[in-house]
């Protein structure tokens, strides 16, 4: 038998600790020789060296774990677009906390698997501990699911919404500014074509969505909002969307995977004003909240509704099993197998608590409403808006999109920034998605020369 350490039982952090090292002294050495944001060259010399350094990737013998983590660290850290680098700045691809990263090697280390009590015991009690805080940040009685993101929270708030109207046939309305994961959802569970109301001014305006619903029928429809849009970072005007569907008899959800976290911060919470009225909203923390992939939340407003989850298998939740006491964790997803991924979250939350993360909220928004407001006042650059949470979108005066486009792609690929796209106004537009609070306006500074740098070529 090949030797092959555990990293649980009572030898695996010793086991782990070496290695470890390994891991850290590899992490700086790849990074290190990036230097930058990202590798330099694109596509064609990155999958180079990945298929140069890496060989077979399943060779007849291996090459031990020292040799493998140094190799497959350095490569990949080399090999990073790293959202510490203040020029890394694309989108909602935050840099993870240090302290929700260690958290999360506590979970792997020991593994539980949320799909039963007795494989994770303490971590599922967490689990509806914290879930429990997070949802009643919404609304007082409501209860939360655990995600991968805001993509599977807007499936499963989708899927929600399609049991509590059955028979009935469920009818998606979104405006055009809403996550394209909510058409892919309704794909994937049957639903009609999903009814999309245009958005000219980047929110989904309550008159139009009301002139809308008036056309169809009472108590089928969903409507699905945005607080925090992918592209601007907008916030539809939350209670008048709420009463209108009220006034129609709609069920509401809002998408708040990007904003949903300004509901830390003394200072913006407001902007939220109007959450607390939809079933279901989703969250992400791998966006605003710092934590490293996967950590996503849909709150559920009647908690009873997850039941339309529940599930019976005997190996995992037979009857006298219940009966006896152990609680049942099979409602809580459409995963079986499941990583504790509320660890990291919680451990971030104690450690920073409520005001520390909101903070950290503060930080990067007010950092975005400096760059803007630089970029307004600066004679070569035009600004498409005043940003509300931590996204700006903005070009050079008198350039043309396809040279936009290219100007973006070359930072890319020699190197020097990660900036995203958007269009919008009928144009195109580099949007940075401001997540590192140690970012510095100079650094911002830096970032608008070499722009300017690559303009006047
Ligand atoms: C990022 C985002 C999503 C998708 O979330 P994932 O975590 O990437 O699955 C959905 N909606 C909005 C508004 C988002 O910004």
């Amino acid at each position: 038998m090949p030797d092959a350490p555990l990293a649980s039982g009572p030898a695996g952090p010793a086991h782990l600790r070496p290695l470890l090292d390994t891991v850290l002294t590899a992490l700086t050495e790849g990074a290190a020789a990036r230097q930058g944001p990202l590798p330099a060259g694109g596509p064609t010399t990155v999958t180079e060296h990945v298929r140069r350094t890496v060989g077979h990737p399943l060779p007849e013998h291996g090459t031990g774990d020292e040799e493998a983590l140094t190799t497959l660290v350095q490569l990949l850290a080399h090999g990073a677009a790293d959202p510490a680098d203040p020029l890394c700045a694309a989108h909602l691809h935050c840099p993870s906390l240090a302290v929700a990263t260690a958290a999360d090697l506590a979970a792997s280390a020991l593994n539980p698997s949320m799909d039963s009590w007795d494989q994770a015991p303490a971590a599922s009690a967490l689990e509806t501990l914290v879930t429990d805080a997070l949802a009643a940040l919404v609304h007082p009685s409501a209860t939360a699911l655990v995600t991968t993101g805001g993509t599977e929270a807007n499936q499963l708030a989708l899927l929600l919404a399609r049991e509590t109207r059955a028979p009935a046939i469920l009818q998606l309305v979104t405006g055009a500014n809403a996550h394209h994961s909510l058409q892919r959802a309704a794909w994937l569970l049957g639903l009609p074509e999903p009814i999309t109301v245009p958005t000219p001014t980047d929110v989904l305006d309550p008159t139009a969505l009301n002139d809308t619903l008036t056309q169809l029928p009472k108590a089928t429809v969903l409507v699905a909002a945005t607080a925090g849009t992918t592209d601007a970072g907008h916030i539809d005007p939350l209670p008048e969307l709420a009463d209108v569907c009220d006034h129609h008899g709609a069920r509401l959800h809002i998408d708040a995977a990007y904003g949903g976290t300004l509901l830390f911060s003394d200072r913006r919470r407001r902007l939220l004003d109007g959450l607390d009225r939809a079933h279901t909203v989703a969250l992400d923390l791998h966006k605003l909240g710092w934590q490293p992939v996967a950590a996503g939340l849909l709150t559920v407003r009647d908690r009873g509704e997850t039941r339309a989850l529940a599930h019976q298998a005997d190996y995992l939740n037979a009857d006298d099993d219940i009966h006896a006491g152990l609680p049942d964790l099979l409602d809580r997803s459409l995963r079986t197998t499941r990583r504790p991924d509320i660890f990291k979250i919680a451990t971030t939350l104690r450690a920073l608590g409520r005001t520390g993360i909101g903070a950290l909220v503060d930080q990067v928004c007010d950092l975005a409403s400096g760059f803007a407001h630089t970029i307004d006042s600066h004679p070569r650059f035009e600004l498409y808006a005043r940003p509300t949470l931590s996204t700006v979108l903005f070009r050079p005066h008198h350039i043309e999109d396809a040279a936009l486009g290219r100007l973006r792609r070359t930072l890319l690929t020699d190197g020097h920034a990660v900036l995203g796209r958007a269009h919008a106004d009928g144009r195109l537009w580099l949007k940075v998605t401001l997540l590192n609070p140690h970012t510095r306006p100079a650094d911002l500074a830096g970032l608008l020369k070499l722009v300017e740098g690559h303009t006047s070529r």
